[in-house]
């Protein structure tokens, strides 16, 4: 056997290895090779990535600093992207870590931080897990990619694909908000309006997804899209100076981005990048779409699934597919998980925008909500270092706000009149 010399070739100075090995079932452990599936065939459970811990050991904090800035320095602990001339990137990640010493004075904390993934390029969190997801879907061989999507994905799915020259195929509820649908057609991919739900679009897309060979982001690539938000974990550690902080507040959609934070902190602690300290997850959802949240209220193991009706429509998804890992999560680390009304969720966004000059978006709006909420209760320590993550843009969710972010006055062009208002004082 002369591996060796192969060794050398597929290790040139800017293509590091691959260290995912094969997919694993997250509730049997059946193991299966890496490719374009994400259900168990024994138990029709999802699928995940499973690595070489040993090629996870050999990423060094150098090797990372030395990387791009972007979620790319972190493409030795990822399972796509290896390879730059394949990788699709519009440079997501490596977002702000700020520091909120306004916020958390108003709220009684000592130390706290915002994760601003607003500043990612399609200004969500989406474009972490796009990346990842078409990088994969090109290796591959995928010149087609796909996903339903009430938005943030369906932007950063066209955006990501018009960058690589991949066709794309974005499958959308069709009374979406104009912002949303001119957002996502500008890029001029394929944009089809469903005449039904988002539940109806889905359906459709399984459908789809078994007659085309298209990689459809959240369905079959789905195990390498998860992987992407596994940065979120490693660039707060990173950004901390290396080490992981002991309170984390994430808003829960799917719960994929939760469980995936969770899964960075653990492996950075496994393979020595930071002291295995302890940390407690946390996770937000908005009352009117609450099915995570209200499980661990009810000490339940499974998901009771909810009609969505909330102005939360990034975090809408009534029948969570990783709820029940994000339950386990917040039990295990002893962290929680809870709700928050609309009317707080606008309160929030006002919050943080006043306090740390941050427009969130409404998911942006669970998460400060929840925060206040766990503080209130006494279940999150005020006096521990605290971040919670800002996963979008408020200027993606203007229309919640239209009824109470107006002008302080309005007034004729005249100094008399700006007197008159009172505006001076
Ligand atoms: C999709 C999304 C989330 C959560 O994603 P999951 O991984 O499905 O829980 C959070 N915030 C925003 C803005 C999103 O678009
Ligand atoms: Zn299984």
């Amino acid at each position: 056997m002369t591996l060796a010399p192969e060794r050398a070739s597929s290790t040139q100075p800017d293509i590091v290895p691959n260290p995912a090995t094969n997919l694993v079932c997250k509730h049997c452990g059946a193991t299966y090779p890496l490719s374009p599936t994400h259900v168990c065939v024994e138990c029709f459970a999802p699928l995940e990535i499973a690595y070489d811990e040993s090629l996870l050991a050999a990423v060094t904090r150098e090797s990372i600093a030395a990387g791009p800035n972007s979620l790319w320095r972190y493409s030795g602990l990822l399972p796509a992207g290896h390879d730059p001339r394949l990788r699709v990137s519009l440079q997501a990640g490596w977002t702000p870590l700020r520091p909120a010493p306004r916020l958390a004075a108003e709220l009684g904390m000592r130390k706290l931080w915002v994760k601003d993934d607003s500043a990612n390029p399609t200004h969500s969190f989406k474009d972490r897990v796009v990346s990842v997801a078409l990088s994969a879907a090109r290796e591959f061989g995928y010149t087609t990619v796909a996903c339903a999507s009430t938005g943030n994905l369906a932007q950063s799915v066209a955006a990501h694909a018009a960058s690589a020259g991949l066709r794309s195929v974005v499958l959308i509820p069709h009374d979406l908000e104009a912002g949303k649908t001119i957002s996502t057609s500008v890029y001029d991919g394929t944009l089809v309006a469903v005449q039904g739900t988002y539940d109806d679009v889905n359906r459709l897309c399984s459908e789809i997804a078994g007659e085309y060979e298209w990689a459809f982001v959240n369905v079959n690539v789905r195990p390498f899209y998860a992987e992407g938000s596994k940065t979120l974990g490693y660039e707060v550690a990173e950004q901390l100076g290396w080490r992981l902080p002991s309170q984390v507040v994430v808003p829960i959609a799917s719960g994929s981005l939760l469980t995936k934070i969770d899964k960075a902190f653990r492996e950075m602690g496994r393979t020595g990048l930071v002291e295995p300290t302890p940390y407690r997850v946390f996770g937000a959802q908005a009352e009117g779409c609450n099915p995570v949240a209200d499980a661990y209220q009810r000490g339940a193991e499974t998901i009771t699934p909810v009609r969505p009706s909330t102005i939360a429509k990034s975090l809408s998804i009534g029948n969570p597919a990783d709820g029940p890992y994000a339950l386990d999560v917040a039990r295990r680390t002893g962290g929680a998980i809870v709700d928050v009304p609309d009317d707080q969720i606008i309160d929030s966004i006002r919050l943080l925008a006043r306090t740390e000059g941050v427009f969130g978006e409404t998911a942006g709006g669970v998460t400060v909500g929840c925060l206040r909420r766990l503080l209130r209760e006494g279940r999150l320590d005020p006096d521990a270092e605290t971040v919670i993550y800002n996963t979008g843009d408020g200027l993606k969710t203007l229309d919640p706000l239209v009824p109470t972010a107006t002008p302080t006055a309005t007034i004729k062009a005249s100094f008399t009149a700006f007197e008159a208002a009172g505006l001076g004082h």
